[in-house]
């Protein structure tokens, strides 16, 4: 097929022909321009040599585009009502895979051995559902998976507080954890209009490289994440007060006075004024005290 599926057109026109109506619980919002997904593919970098990972095909908008442009395409759709559309529309492609499961419970690291040939680049592409799209990006940061980058389109606002950087308001306790695992960049913004139905929000293309180490070195991760969020957790507090409050019983103000001095870091500041180096060095040396 010369013609691309994501049009009004002709995702009207599959709508009717199979008789399907969108799931607003399973955050389905089909792309109905091409262009915004030749911008996608571009940002994400996908040439003939690379393997695409696709979650939530829809209608196969997107994964019509990965499988023109990448070598091959594995996808995992949760919606079953979308077998019979998907083998209509991605008929003239021989290098996709689709997987009918919740990406979340999926075994991915089992299917992508046995999808991609080892040692090849691998990167994942997606319109992901706005209803869990944290959960989903975080998952796929922690589960140790053999990926290049994340290249996926969600809640502009989402892409941000991923994005930040100290000193701004969307920076907080997300940012930390995305940017711990990956180097993140908005790429660019996308408008409701492209979508069918439209959102509420715009979206934006966010860009996430996977790091080869963490850009700290921290003792315990779970105890640096711990610190990093009690931090957040009153925004206009002061990371002294933040922390008294969630080591109450357990480490003494005395100590985490004492823990500021040794660090240098002024327990009047707020959370929102340091980097990830900083907070790693205040977890490092409240650690071997609680
Ligand atoms: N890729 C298509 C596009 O761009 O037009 C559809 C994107 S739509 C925003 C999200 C898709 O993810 C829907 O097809 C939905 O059924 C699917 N989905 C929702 N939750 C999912 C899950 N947990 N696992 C896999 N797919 C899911």
């Amino acid at each position: 097929k010369e013609k691309a599926i994501a049009t009004p057109t002709l995702t009207n026109y599959y709508l009717k022909k199979y008789g399907f109506s969108f799931k607003k619980s399973l955050g389905q919002n089909f792309i109905i321009d091409v262009n915004t997904l030749t911008n996608i593919i571009e940002a994400a970098g996908i040439t003939k040599e690379v393997g695409a990972i696709e979650i939530g095909p829809g209608m196969g908008a997107l994964t019509e585009q990965l499988a023109r442009h990448a070598e091959r395409v594995l996808a995992f759709e949760i919606d079953s009502r979308l077998e019979a559309v998907l083998s209509d529309t991605l008929s003239d492609y021989d290098n996709i895979e689709i997987v009918y499961q919740d990406v979340l419970k999926a075994d991915l690291k089992t299917i992508i051995e046995q999808t991609f040939s080892e040692g090849q680049a691998l990167k994942l592409v997606a319109n992901l559902p706005y209803y869990v799209t944290t959960p989903i990006i975080m998952s796929l940061l922690t589960s140790d998976l053999p990926l290049d980058s994340l290249t996926v389109m969600i809640q502009k606002e989402v892409a941000d507080r991923m994005a930040a950087k100290p000193n701004s308001k969307a920076y907080g306790s997300l940012s930390i954890a995305v940017q711990y695992y990956t180097n993140a960049h908005v790429s660019f913004i996308v408008p409701k209009t492209v979508f069918m139905p439209q959102p509420n929000v715009d979206s934006a293309v966010l860009h996430l490289n996977y790091r080869q180490t963490p850009p700290v070195e921290v003792k315990d991760e779970s105890f640096f994440f711990e610190i990093v969020k009690a931090g957040f957790v009153q925004r206009r507090k002061t990371l002294r007060n933040n922390l008294n409050r969630h080591f109450k019983g357990v480490i003494e103000k005395e100590k985490i006075e004492s823990i500021f001095g040794e660090t240098g870091i002024d327990g009047t500041r707020r959370a929102e004024s340091l980097a990830m180096e900083e907070f790693a060095t205040l977890s490092n040396a409240l650690f071997i005290h609680q």
